[in-house]
C-alpha cells in the first residue's frame, strides 16, 4: 500500500530508523501528521518530511554510514520538520523543559538534556515508553 514507492528511495536502515524515532512523538502529533523519508527532486538528498510533501527538514539531511548516523540524522531531521510544521521545540526534557539533543552514548543514540547538568533522558525510540513507565 504505497510502501514500495518509499522503499525505492529510502534504505531499509533509514526507514527502520524513522519508524523508531516517530514512536517518540506524542500520540496527538502522530495522529495528525504522517512523516516519511523524502528525496528532494533537485538535489537528490534525503530528508524527513510530511508524507504529502508540504514540508521537509530543509536544514538537516539524512546520512547513514553507521546505525548511529542513521538514527541520529533521522532524529535531527524529524526535529527540524516538527519545528517547521508545528512551531514547537521537540522533544523537551520532562524535568527541565529544555529541548533535547541527539547524542551518542556507548554506541547508542540517546536524547540528551544539555541543561546545567547534562543528562540522558531516554534512548531514541524509547521516549514515550520511558514516560509511561
Ligand atoms: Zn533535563
Amino acid at each position: 500500500m504505497g510502501e514500495n514507492e518509499m522503499r525505492d528511495d529510502a534504505s531499509e536502515r533509514l526507514s527502520d530508523a524513522l519508524t523508531k524515532v516517530v514512536a517518540d512523538l506524542s500520540e496527538r502529533i502522530r495522529s495528525k501528521h504522517e512523516f516519511s523519508i523524502i528525496r528532494a527532486p533537485d538535489s537528490g538528498y534525503l530528508y524527513v518530511g510530511l508524507k504529502d510533501g508540504r514540508y521537509w527538514s530543509g536544514g538537516s539531511m539524512l546520512y547513514e554510514s553507521t546505525d548511529f548516523d542513521a538514527i541520529g540524522s533521522v532524529a535531527e531531521c524529524l526535529q527540524d520538520c516538527v519545528m517547521e510544521v508545528l512551531w514547537i521545540v521537540w522533544p523537551e526534557c520532562p524535568s527541565h523543559g529544555f529541548g533535547l539533543h541527539v547524542r551518542q552514548r556507548s554506541g547508542e543514540a540517546v536524547w540528551s538534556c544539555e541543561g546545567a547538568a547534562s543528562h540522558v533522558v531516554a534512548a531514541v525510540g524509547a521516549l514515550n515508553s520511558k514516560k509511561a513507565g
